[in-house]
């Protein structure tokens, strides 16, 4: 019997290796990383620049308090950071992952406010079907039922304006004026609990777990943004997905040209091969806060380790040009899953942005009905990949709470010829394979 309390209840393989696009397992079979785990490996698997960065640091120190030290690697980090973030005179504050990073931008929100004698600005708007995380603030910030749900007497702290979700459209006259109806409901909102009663506004600049790389209409964020800054609410830019050119740009907010107040980083910080990640404040937000103080760190917020992986990985992302690699191959990507899946019965939408690529399953297509949760369509694709030796990452329940399919890649930017051929074409069989009765 196994010790280890295991995320899920079906027998695991063991990893042993991994190089580029590839794991193996025990047995020696070869998965292709599809889904960069969880939509985390941008460089590859394997780096040696990622590994030796991790040797090097390791035996210069390998644990000092970040209320004690800094070191090189930190200030080196953040500063060749600051170079291409969106964020104006950046001030980096490392954790140790996505939600730590979320909970470190909400509070931080708050510090700002409370410096700038706005006290009762308490409350942040985040969108319904979101995801920023499983610690209790950032689930409360998610809009995602499923996960929310067993822990609902805990929640409640803070609002959800509309999700951006071209496919299932809430606004009456799409695709005619969305941006200006998401704009005018972000408005009612803050106009409705007072405007001097918002921080924030938090959200992914294209929504990832929860909807499958879902790109908003192109005005959204001007309009989201001209709204926020019009009332004093701040933009925090949740990147932990989106991040490091995982949608062919450095951040996703680079699309559209947007400068957040606040931005938040994980997964692809260090291509996840330490648990990293970070909360970036504009220069003004730090300068208002430093004053009195930020009331917040962990044991492990500022670590060297960290910051020396990430560096090596932003290095890599840099000097090998595959931001724009993630571009250009996810383009491509999309375009051949595009055509080998137009005619499918279940596939209702094939969409995203570089390297961020999601697949949407319906039972109906003309209807965009999903399948019956029951019938577990996306569990059935993920097991037919599996067993072709593929690795998807899956969503349910964002249509009502309970039914709805998405499947995601997010390979790593560094997918050979060869690889991209196997994944489109273990893809849409994969998808395939459902489309008999369930
Ligand atoms: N925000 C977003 C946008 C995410 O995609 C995720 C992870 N899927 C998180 C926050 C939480 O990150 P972590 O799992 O590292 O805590």
């Amino acid at each position: 019997m196994s010790h280890v309390f295991p995320r899920v209840q079906r027998s695991l393989p063991t990893a042993v290796s991994a190089e580029g696009a590839w794991i193996t397992d025990a047995e020696g079979t070869r998965y292709l990383d599809a889904a960069g785990g969880a939509i985390v490996v941008g460089v590859g698997h394997g780096d040696r620049s990622l590994i030796e960065a991790a040797t090097v640091q390791l035996d210069k120190t390998q644990y000092v308090h970040g209320t004690m030290f800094t070191t090189e690697a930190l200030e080196t980090y953040a500063d060749e950071l600051a170079a291409v973030l969106p964020v104006p005179d950046a001030r980096i504050y490392p954790v140790s992952g996505g939600s730590e990073a979320v909970e470190t931008a909400v509070k931080l929100a708050r510090t700002y406010h409370l410096a700038i004698g706005q006290a009762g600005r308490t409350t942040v708007i985040a969108r319904r079907s979101s995801y920023h995380g499983n610690t209790l603030g950032a689930l409360d910030l998610s809009g995602k039922e499923p996960l929310r749900k067993p822990y609902t007497p805990w929640l409640g702290r803070f609002l959800h304006a509309p999700r951006a979700y071209e496919y299932r459209c809430e606004n009456p006259t799409h695709p005619d004026g969305c941006g200006d109806w998401h704009a005018a409901e972000l408005q009612r909102m803050i106009e409705s609990y007072g405007p001097d009663t918002i921080a924030a506004f938090i959200a992914e600049p294209v929504a990832g777990a929860t909807l499958a790389a879902s790109v908003p209409c192109d005005d959204y964020w001007p309009k989201i943004v001209e709204v926020c800054r019009r009332y004093g609410v701040l933009v925090i830019a949740d990147e932990v997905m989106t991040g490091f050119g995982r949608t062919g740009r450095w951040f996703g907010v680079d699309q559209w040209g947007i400068t957040p107040d606040i931005l938040t980083a994980g997964k692809g910080t260090t291509s996840g091969y330490m648990p990293f990640g970070f909360a970036a404040a504009s220069g003004a937000i730090y300068e208002a806060v430093a004053p009195k103080g930020f009331v917040h760190g962990f044991t492990w917020s500022h670590n060297a380790l960290g910051a020396a992986v990430a560096l090596a990985a932003l290095r890599r992302l840099r000097d090998d040009g595959l931001v724009d690699r993630s571009r250009d191959l996810g383009a491509k990507i999309k375009g051949d899953l595009s055509a080998a899946l137009d005619d499918a019965p279940t596939v209702g939408d094939v969409r995203g942005i570089g390297m961020m690529l999601g697949i949407e399953l319906v039972a109906d297509r003309p209807e965009k009905a999903p399948f019956p949760r029951p019938e577990q369509a996306a569990e059935r694709v993920l097991a037919a990949a599996r067993e072709a030796g593929l690795l998807l990452y899956s969503s349910t329940g964002h249509v009502d709470g309970i039914n709805g399919d998405l499947i995601m890649l997010g390979p790593p930017f560094t997918l050979t010829d060869d690889d991209t051929g196997a994944l489109v074409e273990r893809t849409v069989a994969a998808i395939r394979s459902i489309d008999g009765p369930g």
